[in-house]
Protein backbone atom coordinates (compact mmCIF):
# COMPACT_ATOMS: atom_id res chain seq x y z
CA UNK A 1 0.00 0.00 0.00
CA UNK A 2 1.42 3.16 -0.75
CA UNK A 3 0.37 7.01 -0.46
CA UNK A 4 -3.37 5.78 0.05
CA UNK A 5 -3.35 3.63 -2.67
CA UNK A 6 -3.87 0.15 -2.33
CA UNK A 7 -1.76 -3.02 -3.74
CA UNK A 8 -3.23 -6.64 -4.25
CA UNK A 9 -2.62 -10.13 -6.45
CA UNK A 10 -6.40 -9.99 -7.46
CA UNK A 11 -8.72 -7.62 -7.17
CA UNK A 12 -12.21 -8.72 -7.78
CA UNK A 13 -14.69 -5.53 -8.71
CA UNK A 14 -18.28 -6.43 -7.44
CA UNK A 15 -19.21 -8.40 -4.41
CA UNK A 16 -22.52 -10.70 -5.67
CA UNK A 17 -22.08 -14.32 -6.32
CA UNK A 18 -19.67 -14.51 -9.27
CA UNK A 19 -17.29 -11.92 -7.40
CA UNK A 20 -17.59 -14.27 -4.43
CA UNK A 21 -16.65 -17.38 -6.05
CA UNK A 22 -13.83 -16.04 -7.76
CA UNK A 23 -12.64 -14.08 -4.83
CA UNK A 24 -13.21 -17.70 -2.66
CA UNK A 25 -11.43 -19.33 -5.63
CA UNK A 26 -8.08 -17.10 -5.68
CA UNK A 27 -7.81 -17.36 -2.29
CA UNK A 28 -7.86 -21.14 -1.96
CA UNK A 29 -4.68 -20.91 -5.10
CA UNK A 30 -3.02 -18.89 -2.86
CA UNK A 31 -3.32 -15.32 -3.85
CA UNK A 32 -4.23 -11.93 -1.44
CA UNK A 33 -7.14 -10.91 -2.56
CA UNK A 34 -9.39 -7.72 -2.61
CA UNK A 35 -12.40 -7.03 -3.26
CA UNK A 36 -14.07 -3.65 -3.99
CA UNK A 37 -18.08 -2.93 -4.41
CA UNK A 38 -20.17 -0.05 -5.49
CA UNK A 39 -22.83 -0.42 -2.99
CA UNK A 40 -23.13 0.55 0.88
CA UNK A 41 -22.98 -3.33 3.08
CA UNK A 42 -25.96 -2.74 3.92
CA UNK A 43 -27.17 -3.23 -0.17
CA UNK A 44 -24.62 -6.33 -0.71
CA UNK A 45 -24.76 -8.75 -3.00
CA UNK A 46 -25.86 -6.96 -5.94
CA UNK A 47 -28.84 -9.36 -8.05
CA UNK A 48 -27.72 -12.18 -6.27
CA UNK A 49 -29.29 -10.90 -3.22
CA UNK A 50 -32.43 -10.65 -4.64
CA UNK A 51 -32.70 -14.17 -6.87
CA UNK A 52 -35.16 -17.05 -5.70
CA UNK A 53 -31.65 -19.01 -5.52
CA UNK A 54 -32.97 -21.10 -8.39
CA UNK A 55 -29.78 -23.55 -9.69
CA UNK A 56 -29.72 -24.83 -12.63
CA UNK A 57 -27.62 -27.73 -12.30
CA UNK A 58 -26.87 -31.20 -13.98
CA UNK A 59 -28.20 -34.13 -11.75
CA UNK A 60 -28.18 -37.46 -13.38
CA UNK A 61 -30.72 -39.08 -10.67
CA UNK A 62 -31.27 -39.10 -7.12
CA UNK A 63 -27.68 -39.81 -6.09
CA UNK A 64 -26.86 -36.26 -7.52
CA UNK A 65 -29.51 -34.18 -5.64
CA UNK A 66 -29.05 -36.53 -2.63
CA UNK A 67 -25.47 -35.46 -2.27
CA UNK A 68 -25.97 -31.63 -2.83
CA UNK A 69 -29.09 -31.95 -0.59
CA UNK A 70 -27.83 -34.67 1.88
CA UNK A 71 -30.82 -34.05 4.82
CA UNK A 72 -33.63 -35.25 2.34
CA UNK A 73 -35.25 -37.73 4.06
CA UNK A 74 -36.56 -41.56 2.59
CA UNK A 75 -40.30 -39.92 3.69
CA UNK A 76 -39.81 -36.48 1.90
CA UNK A 77 -38.51 -38.38 -1.46
CA UNK A 78 -41.41 -41.03 -1.49
CA UNK A 79 -43.52 -38.04 -1.85
CA UNK A 80 -41.27 -36.32 -4.85
CA UNK A 81 -41.12 -37.55 -8.27
CA UNK A 82 -37.76 -36.45 -9.89
CA UNK A 83 -36.53 -37.10 -13.04
CA UNK A 84 -32.95 -36.26 -14.36
CA UNK A 85 -31.37 -33.66 -15.59
CA UNK A 86 -28.70 -34.52 -18.22
CA UNK A 87 -25.90 -32.54 -19.53
CA UNK A 88 -27.74 -33.42 -22.56
CA UNK A 89 -30.73 -32.08 -21.53
CA UNK A 90 -29.64 -28.77 -20.68
CA UNK A 91 -27.72 -28.56 -23.92
CA UNK A 92 -30.50 -29.13 -25.78
CA UNK A 93 -32.42 -26.46 -23.20
CA UNK A 94 -29.89 -23.90 -24.01
CA UNK A 95 -29.32 -24.23 -27.96
CA UNK A 96 -33.43 -24.61 -28.27
CA UNK A 97 -34.02 -21.21 -25.79
CA UNK A 98 -31.18 -18.96 -27.68
CA UNK A 99 -32.31 -20.09 -30.98
CA UNK A 100 -28.70 -22.42 -31.52
CA UNK A 101 -26.66 -18.85 -31.00
CA UNK A 102 -24.96 -19.77 -27.22
CA UNK A 103 -21.37 -19.93 -27.79
CA UNK A 104 -21.05 -23.16 -27.71
CA UNK A 105 -17.48 -23.48 -25.65
CA UNK A 106 -19.12 -21.55 -22.79
CA UNK A 107 -22.49 -23.31 -22.72
CA UNK A 108 -20.46 -26.52 -22.63
CA UNK A 109 -17.87 -25.26 -19.94
CA UNK A 110 -20.99 -23.86 -17.34
CA UNK A 111 -22.78 -26.97 -18.51
CA UNK A 112 -20.12 -29.47 -17.62
CA UNK A 113 -19.02 -27.93 -14.73
CA UNK A 114 -22.31 -27.23 -13.19
CA UNK A 115 -23.00 -29.95 -10.66
CA UNK A 116 -18.90 -29.76 -9.62
CA UNK A 117 -19.29 -26.05 -8.95
CA UNK A 118 -22.53 -26.51 -6.91
CA UNK A 119 -20.42 -29.11 -4.72
CA UNK A 120 -17.64 -26.79 -4.52
CA UNK A 121 -20.47 -24.28 -3.66
CA UNK A 122 -21.12 -26.58 -1.09
CA UNK A 123 -17.95 -27.18 0.47
CA UNK A 124 -17.23 -23.35 0.97
CA UNK A 125 -20.68 -23.37 3.13
CA UNK A 126 -23.72 -23.11 0.61
CA UNK A 127 -26.34 -25.00 1.21
CA UNK A 128 -29.29 -26.02 -1.24
CA UNK A 129 -32.82 -27.85 -1.15
CA UNK A 130 -35.79 -28.99 -3.09
CA UNK A 131 -37.32 -25.93 -5.38
CA UNK A 132 -40.69 -26.60 -3.98
CA UNK A 133 -43.52 -24.62 -5.37
CA UNK A 134 -41.02 -22.83 -7.93
CA UNK A 135 -40.66 -25.95 -10.80
CA UNK A 136 -42.54 -27.97 -9.51
CA UNK A 137 -46.60 -28.84 -8.35
CA UNK A 138 -48.24 -31.05 -5.70
CA UNK A 139 -50.85 -32.30 -8.18
CA UNK A 140 -52.65 -35.82 -6.83
CA UNK A 141 -50.40 -37.06 -3.67
CA UNK A 142 -46.75 -36.05 -5.27
CA UNK A 143 -44.98 -33.45 -5.93
CA UNK A 144 -43.03 -33.61 -9.77
CA UNK A 145 -40.65 -31.81 -11.08
CA UNK A 146 -40.20 -30.46 -14.20
CA UNK A 147 -37.76 -28.82 -16.63
CA UNK A 148 -34.39 -28.89 -14.88
CA UNK A 149 -35.78 -27.21 -12.06
CA UNK A 150 -35.03 -28.92 -8.71
CA UNK A 151 -32.23 -27.45 -6.92
CA UNK A 152 -32.67 -24.56 -5.24
CA UNK A 153 -30.36 -22.33 -3.14
CA UNK A 154 -31.47 -22.51 0.43
CA UNK A 155 -33.05 -19.83 1.36
CA UNK A 156 -32.68 -17.87 -2.17
CA UNK A 157 -30.64 -15.33 -2.54
CA UNK A 158 -30.42 -13.19 0.76
CA UNK A 159 -28.61 -16.76 2.55
CA UNK A 160 -27.08 -17.33 -0.39
CA UNK A 161 -24.60 -13.81 0.19
CA UNK A 162 -24.87 -14.39 3.42
CA UNK A 163 -23.37 -17.58 3.70
CA UNK A 164 -20.60 -16.04 0.89
CA UNK A 165 -20.15 -12.71 2.99
CA UNK A 166 -19.38 -15.17 5.78
CA UNK A 167 -17.01 -17.20 4.28
CA UNK A 168 -15.16 -14.35 2.99
CA UNK A 169 -14.93 -12.58 6.73
CA UNK A 170 -13.50 -16.28 7.51
CA UNK A 171 -11.10 -16.62 5.01
CA UNK A 172 -10.06 -12.70 5.98
CA UNK A 173 -10.66 -11.48 2.17
CA UNK A 174 -11.49 -7.63 2.34
CA UNK A 175 -14.21 -5.75 0.78
CA UNK A 176 -14.33 -2.28 0.40
CA UNK A 177 -17.69 -0.96 -0.06
CA UNK A 178 -18.96 2.64 -1.22
CA UNK A 179 -15.92 1.97 -3.80
CA UNK A 180 -17.35 2.03 -7.18
CA UNK A 181 -14.45 0.71 -9.72
CA UNK A 182 -13.91 3.91 -12.40
CA UNK A 183 -11.79 2.30 -15.16
CA UNK A 184 -8.76 -0.06 -15.58
CA UNK A 185 -5.09 0.77 -15.57
CA UNK A 186 -3.25 -0.57 -17.93
CA UNK A 187 -0.11 -0.25 -20.15
CA UNK A 188 1.42 -2.28 -22.83
CA UNK A 189 1.73 -5.48 -21.13
CA UNK A 190 -1.76 -5.60 -19.79
CA UNK A 191 -4.33 -4.91 -16.80
CA UNK A 192 -2.37 -3.52 -13.75
CA UNK A 193 -5.38 -2.80 -11.66
CA UNK A 194 -8.27 -0.56 -11.22
CA UNK A 195 -9.01 3.44 -10.56
CA UNK A 196 -11.85 3.43 -8.13
CA UNK A 197 -13.46 6.13 -5.90
CA UNK A 198 -13.77 5.46 -2.39
CA UNK A 199 -15.68 8.38 0.27
CA UNK A 200 -14.98 11.46 -2.41
CA UNK A 201 -11.61 10.47 -3.60
CA UNK A 202 -9.98 8.87 -5.94
CA UNK A 203 -7.64 5.47 -5.41
CA UNK A 204 -5.81 3.39 -7.38
CA UNK A 205 -5.64 -0.33 -6.54
CA UNK A 206 -2.83 -1.63 -8.44
CA UNK A 207 -2.89 -5.83 -9.08
CA UNK A 208 -1.53 -8.58 -10.99
CA UNK A 209 -4.85 -9.19 -11.84
CA UNK A 210 -8.28 -7.80 -12.24
CA UNK A 211 -11.30 -9.66 -12.00
CA UNK A 212 -14.64 -8.24 -13.39
CA UNK A 213 -17.92 -9.39 -11.81
CA UNK A 214 -19.85 -5.93 -11.29
CA UNK A 215 -23.04 -6.68 -12.94
CA UNK A 216 -24.84 -6.03 -16.51
CA UNK A 217 -26.02 -2.33 -17.91
CA UNK A 218 -30.17 -3.12 -16.66
CA UNK A 219 -30.18 -0.49 -13.96
CA UNK A 220 -28.38 2.25 -16.39
CA UNK A 221 -31.91 3.65 -18.07
CA UNK A 222 -29.88 5.34 -20.99
CA UNK A 223 -27.88 2.35 -21.90
CA UNK A 224 -30.93 0.07 -21.75
CA UNK A 225 -32.18 2.63 -23.98
CA UNK A 226 -29.35 2.83 -26.11
CA UNK A 227 -29.04 -0.73 -26.52
CA UNK A 228 -32.38 -2.62 -25.61
CA UNK A 229 -34.32 0.01 -27.64
CA UNK A 230 -37.19 2.60 -27.47
CA UNK A 231 -39.10 2.16 -24.40
CA UNK A 232 -37.01 0.32 -22.14
CA UNK A 233 -36.02 3.45 -20.19
CA UNK A 234 -39.73 2.72 -19.10
CA UNK A 235 -39.45 -1.02 -17.74
CA UNK A 236 -38.91 -1.61 -13.56
CA UNK A 237 -35.60 -2.80 -12.39
CA UNK A 238 -35.97 -6.34 -10.32
CA UNK A 239 -32.87 -5.97 -8.51
CA UNK A 240 -29.91 -3.61 -7.38
CA UNK A 241 -29.44 -0.21 -8.64
CA UNK A 242 -25.53 -0.15 -9.15
CA UNK A 243 -25.30 -2.40 -12.28
CA UNK A 244 -25.04 0.61 -14.43
CA UNK A 245 -22.80 -1.44 -16.63
CA UNK A 246 -19.50 0.13 -15.49
CA UNK A 247 -17.69 -3.52 -15.56
CA UNK A 248 -18.63 -3.54 -19.34
CA UNK A 249 -17.57 -0.05 -20.54
CA UNK A 250 -14.86 0.05 -18.56
CA UNK A 251 -13.43 -2.99 -20.74
CA UNK A 252 -14.47 -1.45 -23.82
CA UNK A 253 -12.54 1.28 -23.46
CA UNK A 254 -9.28 -0.57 -23.42
CA UNK A 255 -10.35 -2.66 -26.62
CA UNK A 256 -12.20 -5.76 -24.82
CA UNK A 257 -14.68 -7.26 -27.51
CA UNK A 258 -18.30 -6.50 -27.08
CA UNK A 259 -20.19 -10.15 -27.30
CA UNK A 260 -23.55 -11.49 -27.12
CA UNK A 261 -27.09 -10.38 -27.82
CA UNK A 262 -26.50 -6.64 -27.13
CA UNK A 263 -30.65 -5.63 -28.16
CA UNK A 264 -31.75 -8.88 -25.33
CA UNK A 265 -32.02 -9.35 -21.90
CA UNK A 266 -34.15 -10.98 -19.48
CA UNK A 267 -37.08 -9.75 -18.28
CA UNK A 268 -40.43 -10.65 -16.45
CA UNK A 269 -43.82 -9.62 -15.57
CA UNK A 270 -43.67 -7.54 -12.25
CA UNK A 271 -46.66 -5.92 -10.39
CA UNK A 272 -47.10 -2.91 -11.91
CA UNK A 273 -46.82 -0.35 -8.77
CA UNK A 274 -43.58 -2.18 -7.78
CA UNK A 275 -40.98 0.81 -6.94
CA UNK A 276 -38.87 1.95 -9.98
CA UNK A 277 -35.48 -0.62 -8.28
CA UNK A 278 -35.95 -4.01 -6.71
CA UNK A 279 -36.89 -3.45 -3.16
CA UNK A 280 -34.67 -6.06 -0.54
CA UNK A 281 -38.01 -6.56 2.13
CA UNK A 282 -40.01 -7.99 -0.97
CA UNK A 283 -37.16 -9.48 -2.62
CA UNK A 284 -38.17 -11.47 -6.14
CA UNK A 285 -41.60 -11.73 -4.77
CA UNK A 286 -43.13 -8.88 -7.38
CA UNK A 287 -43.17 -11.35 -9.79
CA UNK A 288 -46.17 -13.09 -11.36
CA UNK A 289 -44.70 -16.07 -13.00
CA UNK A 290 -47.94 -18.32 -12.64
CA UNK A 291 -49.40 -16.93 -16.26
CA UNK A 292 -49.78 -20.66 -17.61
CA UNK A 293 -52.79 -20.71 -16.07
CA UNK A 294 -54.38 -17.01 -16.84
CA UNK A 295 -55.58 -15.34 -19.54
CA UNK A 296 -53.14 -12.34 -20.12
CA UNK A 297 -55.34 -8.85 -21.15
CA UNK A 298 -53.54 -5.79 -22.06
CA UNK A 299 -55.36 -2.04 -22.00
CA UNK A 300 -57.01 -2.53 -25.26
CA UNK A 301 -59.02 -5.69 -23.74
CA UNK A 302 -57.01 -8.76 -25.68
CA UNK A 303 -55.23 -11.19 -25.23
CA UNK A 304 -52.05 -10.65 -26.71
CA UNK A 305 -49.09 -13.97 -26.67
CA UNK A 306 -49.66 -17.90 -25.70
CA UNK A 307 -49.88 -17.85 -21.95
CA UNK A 308 -49.70 -21.81 -22.21
CA UNK A 309 -46.28 -21.88 -24.77
CA UNK A 310 -44.67 -23.81 -22.07
CA UNK A 311 -43.26 -24.26 -18.98
CA UNK A 312 -43.01 -20.51 -17.26
CA UNK A 313 -38.97 -21.30 -16.63
CA UNK A 314 -38.84 -21.64 -20.43
CA UNK A 315 -41.05 -18.66 -21.12
CA UNK A 316 -41.12 -15.93 -18.34
CA UNK A 317 -37.58 -14.15 -18.99
CA UNK A 318 -39.19 -13.03 -22.25
CA UNK A 319 -42.71 -12.37 -21.55
CA UNK A 320 -41.65 -9.41 -19.18
CA UNK A 321 -40.87 -7.74 -22.78
CA UNK A 322 -44.14 -8.19 -24.95
CA UNK A 323 -45.52 -6.78 -21.70
CA UNK A 324 -43.43 -3.74 -22.36
CA UNK A 325 -44.91 -3.67 -25.77
CA UNK A 326 -48.23 -3.14 -24.68
CA UNK A 327 -50.04 0.49 -24.87
CA UNK A 328 -49.56 1.94 -21.68
CA UNK A 329 -46.81 -1.30 -21.06
CA UNK A 330 -49.14 -2.83 -18.66
CA UNK A 331 -51.30 -5.81 -18.82
CA UNK A 332 -53.82 -8.01 -16.45
CA UNK A 333 -53.57 -11.70 -15.60
CA UNK A 334 -56.64 -13.17 -15.20
CA UNK A 335 -57.66 -16.72 -12.57
CA UNK A 336 -60.46 -18.56 -11.48
CA UNK A 337 -60.86 -20.32 -8.78
CA UNK A 338 -59.70 -23.80 -9.76
CA UNK A 339 -56.13 -22.62 -10.19
CA UNK A 340 -56.02 -20.30 -7.16
CA UNK A 341 -54.06 -23.61 -5.59
CA UNK A 342 -51.67 -23.82 -8.17
CA UNK A 343 -50.37 -19.67 -7.50
CA UNK A 344 -47.09 -19.19 -5.25
CA UNK A 345 -46.54 -17.10 -2.53
CA UNK A 346 -45.76 -14.00 -4.51
CA UNK A 347 -49.91 -13.56 -5.60
CA UNK A 348 -50.49 -13.42 -1.70
CA UNK A 349 -47.74 -10.51 -0.70
CA UNK A 350 -48.81 -7.30 0.45
CA UNK A 351 -47.97 -5.36 -2.12
CA UNK A 352 -49.75 -7.19 -4.78
CA UNK A 353 -52.01 -5.30 -7.52
CA UNK A 354 -55.05 -7.17 -6.92
CA UNK A 355 -58.62 -7.02 -7.94
CA UNK A 356 -60.97 -9.70 -7.40
CA UNK A 357 -65.28 -9.97 -8.46
CA UNK A 358 -67.58 -12.43 -8.65
CA UNK A 359 -68.33 -11.89 -12.49
CA UNK A 360 -66.60 -10.95 -15.34
CA UNK A 361 -68.63 -7.89 -15.82
CA UNK A 362 -67.99 -6.89 -12.42
CA UNK A 363 -64.41 -7.79 -12.85
CA UNK A 364 -64.34 -5.12 -15.92
CA UNK A 365 -65.14 -2.36 -13.75
CA UNK A 366 -61.84 -2.96 -11.76
CA UNK A 367 -59.01 -3.40 -14.51
CA UNK A 368 -58.06 -0.22 -14.42
CA UNK A 369 -56.89 1.03 -17.78
CA UNK A 370 -58.51 -1.58 -19.61
CA UNK A 371 -60.95 -1.63 -22.79
CA UNK A 372 -64.20 -3.58 -20.60
CA UNK A 373 -66.63 -4.22 -23.88
CA UNK A 374 -63.74 -5.47 -25.65
CA UNK A 375 -62.58 -7.43 -22.40
CA UNK A 376 -66.07 -9.18 -22.07
CA UNK A 377 -65.73 -10.07 -25.27
CA UNK A 378 -62.06 -11.63 -25.32
CA UNK A 379 -63.11 -13.88 -22.44
CA UNK A 380 -66.06 -14.82 -24.38
CA UNK A 381 -64.26 -16.26 -27.28
CA UNK A 382 -61.67 -17.67 -24.98
CA UNK A 383 -64.35 -19.51 -22.82
CA UNK A 384 -65.93 -20.47 -25.78
CA UNK A 385 -62.91 -21.93 -28.06
CA UNK A 386 -63.23 -25.77 -29.17
CA UNK A 387 -60.17 -27.89 -26.75
CA UNK A 388 -59.39 -31.17 -26.62
CA UNK A 389 -60.68 -33.40 -24.08
CA UNK A 390 -57.88 -34.07 -22.24
CA UNK A 391 -57.72 -33.66 -18.58
CA UNK A 392 -55.51 -30.53 -16.79
CA UNK A 393 -52.36 -31.49 -15.35
CA UNK A 394 -49.72 -28.49 -14.44
CA UNK A 395 -47.26 -30.59 -14.29
CA UNK A 396 -47.00 -31.89 -18.09
CA UNK A 397 -47.41 -29.73 -20.85
CA UNK A 398 -50.73 -31.13 -21.06
CA UNK A 399 -52.18 -30.63 -24.36
CA UNK A 400 -55.30 -29.11 -22.96
CA UNK A 401 -55.24 -26.01 -25.68
CA UNK A 402 -57.66 -23.63 -27.60
CA UNK A 403 -58.50 -23.50 -31.56
CA UNK A 404 -59.36 -21.50 -33.71
CA UNK A 405 -58.64 -18.04 -31.81
CA UNK A 406 -56.16 -15.00 -33.17
CA UNK A 407 -53.68 -16.56 -30.73
CA UNK A 408 -54.56 -20.01 -29.13
CA UNK A 409 -53.40 -20.95 -25.51
CA UNK A 410 -51.14 -24.00 -26.02
CA UNK A 411 -51.34 -26.04 -22.83
CA UNK A 412 -53.91 -25.53 -19.53
CA UNK A 413 -56.47 -23.70 -21.28
CA UNK A 414 -58.99 -24.53 -18.73
CA UNK A 415 -62.32 -22.32 -19.28
CA UNK A 416 -62.55 -19.66 -16.68
CA UNK A 417 -65.82 -20.39 -15.21
CA UNK A 418 -65.49 -21.02 -11.59
CA UNK A 419 -66.38 -17.24 -9.41
CA UNK A 420 -64.61 -15.37 -7.94
CA UNK A 421 -62.29 -14.11 -10.74
CA UNK A 422 -59.01 -12.63 -9.47
CA UNK A 423 -56.65 -10.57 -11.50
CA UNK A 424 -53.06 -9.12 -10.95
CA UNK A 425 -51.66 -6.06 -12.70
CA UNK A 426 -48.12 -6.78 -13.79
CA UNK A 427 -45.37 -4.51 -16.05
CA UNK A 428 -42.48 -5.16 -17.35
CA UNK A 429 -39.22 -5.92 -14.85
CA UNK A 430 -35.81 -5.75 -16.09
CA UNK A 431 -33.68 -8.68 -14.47
CA UNK A 432 -30.35 -8.58 -16.65
CA UNK A 433 -29.17 -8.08 -20.15
CA UNK A 434 -27.45 -10.35 -22.81
CA UNK A 435 -24.95 -8.35 -24.32
CA UNK A 436 -21.43 -8.33 -22.70
CA UNK A 437 -17.71 -9.22 -22.65
CA UNK A 438 -16.32 -11.79 -24.95
CA UNK A 439 -14.44 -14.43 -22.99
CA UNK A 440 -13.09 -17.73 -23.51
CA UNK A 441 -13.64 -20.76 -21.08
CA UNK A 442 -10.82 -20.09 -18.86
CA UNK A 443 -13.04 -16.81 -18.29
CA UNK A 444 -9.59 -14.05 -19.91
CA UNK A 445 -11.63 -10.93 -21.68
CA UNK A 446 -10.82 -11.06 -25.23
CA UNK A 447 -9.76 -8.28 -26.91
CA UNK A 448 -11.46 -7.00 -30.46
CA UNK A 449 -8.46 -9.68 -32.03
CA UNK A 450 -9.89 -12.21 -29.83
CA UNK A 451 -6.42 -12.45 -27.96
CA UNK A 452 -7.33 -12.67 -24.39
CA UNK A 453 -6.18 -8.95 -22.81
CA UNK A 454 -3.36 -10.11 -20.24
CA UNK A 455 -4.34 -9.58 -16.38
CA UNK A 456 -7.95 -9.14 -17.19
CA UNK A 457 -10.86 -12.11 -16.73
CA UNK A 458 -14.70 -11.47 -16.11
CA UNK A 459 -17.42 -13.91 -14.54
CA UNK A 460 -21.18 -13.29 -14.01
CA UNK A 461 -23.92 -10.76 -15.85
CA UNK A 462 -21.40 -9.05 -17.81
CA UNK A 463 -19.85 -11.70 -19.95
CA UNK A 464 -21.76 -11.92 -22.82
CA UNK A 465 -22.67 -14.77 -25.45
CA UNK A 466 -24.50 -17.27 -23.67
CA UNK A 467 -27.93 -15.74 -23.85
CA UNK A 468 -29.80 -15.05 -26.37
CA UNK A 469 -33.21 -14.44 -26.80
CA UNK A 470 -34.50 -16.35 -23.95
CA UNK A 471 -32.86 -17.99 -20.95
CA UNK A 472 -33.91 -20.86 -18.41
CA UNK A 473 -34.30 -19.37 -15.10
CA UNK A 474 -31.45 -20.64 -12.56
CA UNK A 475 -28.72 -20.50 -15.11
CA UNK A 476 -27.57 -16.73 -14.47
CA UNK A 477 -26.59 -18.06 -10.62
CA UNK A 478 -24.64 -21.08 -12.08
CA UNK A 479 -22.94 -19.57 -15.12
CA UNK A 480 -21.14 -16.83 -12.53
CA UNK A 481 -20.28 -19.36 -10.03
CA UNK A 482 -18.41 -21.75 -12.72
CA UNK A 483 -16.60 -18.75 -14.58
CA UNK A 484 -15.97 -16.63 -11.03
CA UNK A 485 -14.17 -19.89 -9.76
CA UNK A 486 -12.56 -20.37 -13.20
CA UNK A 487 -11.67 -16.73 -13.21
CA UNK A 488 -10.62 -16.92 -9.50
CA UNK A 489 -8.03 -19.86 -10.12
CA UNK A 490 -6.54 -18.48 -13.32
CA UNK A 491 -6.44 -15.15 -11.80
CA UNK A 492 -4.51 -16.64 -9.21
CA UNK A 493 -2.22 -18.32 -11.23
CA UNK A 494 -1.27 -15.74 -13.88
CA UNK A 495 1.34 -13.42 -11.78
CA UNK A 496 3.55 -16.29 -10.57
CA UNK A 497 3.42 -18.14 -14.56
CA UNK A 498 3.34 -14.80 -17.24
CA UNK A 499 4.09 -11.92 -15.58
C1 LIG B 1 -35.39 -10.54 -8.76
C2 LIG B 1 -34.36 -11.44 -9.37
C3 LIG B 1 -34.49 -12.82 -9.26
C4 LIG B 1 -33.54 -13.67 -9.83
N1 LIG B 1 -33.66 -15.01 -9.62
C5 LIG B 1 -32.67 -15.82 -10.05
C6 LIG B 1 -32.66 -17.21 -9.69
O1 LIG B 1 -33.51 -17.68 -8.93
N2 LIG B 1 -31.63 -17.98 -10.19
C7 LIG B 1 -30.65 -17.47 -10.99
O2 LIG B 1 -29.76 -18.22 -11.42
N3 LIG B 1 -30.62 -16.16 -11.31
C8 LIG B 1 -31.59 -15.33 -10.85
N4 LIG B 1 -31.54 -14.00 -11.15
C9 LIG B 1 -30.42 -13.53 -11.99
C10 LIG B 1 -29.17 -13.43 -11.10
O3 LIG B 1 -29.41 -12.45 -10.12
C11 LIG B 1 -27.94 -13.04 -11.83
O4 LIG B 1 -27.74 -13.81 -12.96
C12 LIG B 1 -26.72 -13.24 -10.91
O5 LIG B 1 -27.03 -12.93 -9.58
C13 LIG B 1 -25.63 -12.33 -11.38
O6 LIG B 1 -24.56 -12.42 -10.48
P1 LIG B 1 -23.35 -11.43 -10.63
O7 LIG B 1 -22.43 -11.75 -9.50
O8 LIG B 1 -22.84 -11.43 -12.01
O9 LIG B 1 -23.99 -9.97 -10.43
P2 LIG B 1 -24.53 -9.27 -9.12
O10 LIG B 1 -24.96 -10.24 -8.11
O11 LIG B 1 -25.53 -8.26 -9.56
O12 LIG B 1 -23.27 -8.54 -8.54
C14 LIG B 1 -22.67 -7.44 -9.20
C15 LIG B 1 -22.10 -6.51 -8.12
O13 LIG B 1 -21.25 -5.55 -8.72
C16 LIG B 1 -21.45 -4.30 -8.07
N5 LIG B 1 -21.00 -3.24 -8.99
C17 LIG B 1 -21.62 -2.77 -10.10
N6 LIG B 1 -20.85 -1.84 -10.70
C18 LIG B 1 -19.72 -1.73 -9.96
C19 LIG B 1 -18.52 -0.95 -10.06
N7 LIG B 1 -18.33 -0.08 -11.07
N8 LIG B 1 -17.57 -1.12 -9.11
C20 LIG B 1 -17.72 -1.99 -8.07
N9 LIG B 1 -18.84 -2.74 -7.93
C21 LIG B 1 -19.81 -2.63 -8.86
C22 LIG B 1 -22.92 -4.28 -7.76
O14 LIG B 1 -23.20 -3.39 -6.73
C23 LIG B 1 -23.17 -5.74 -7.37
O15 LIG B 1 -22.98 -5.95 -5.99
C24 LIG B 1 -32.45 -13.13 -10.57
C25 LIG B 1 -32.30 -11.75 -10.65
C26 LIG B 1 -33.23 -10.91 -10.05
C27 LIG B 1 -33.02 -9.42 -10.15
Amino acid sequence: MSGGDLETDVLVVGAGNAAACAALSAHEHGARVLMIEAAPEDQRGGNSTYTGGMFRVVYNGLADVRALIPDLTDAELANVELDTYTEDQYFDDIGRLTQYRADPDLAETMIRQSLDTARWMQSKGVRFQLAYGVHGFKHGNRFKFWGGGAVQVWGGGAELVKAWHARLAREGIPVLYQTPALSLLCDDEGVKGVRARRLGKTLDVRAKSVILACGGFESNAEMRTRYLGPGWDLAKVRGTKYNTGGGINMALAIGAMPTGHWSGCHATEWDMNAPPFGDLSVGDSFQKHQYPFCIYINARGERFLDEGADFHTFTYARYGGEVLKQPGQFAWQVFDQKVTHLLREDYRIKRCTRVQADSFEALAQKLEGVDGRKFLETVAAYNAAPRPDVPFDPNVRDGLCTRGLAIDKSNWAQKLDQPPYHAYGVTCGITFTFGGLAINPRAEVLDTAERPIAGLYAAGELVGGLYYHNYGSGSGLVSGAVFGRIAGREAAAKPSADR
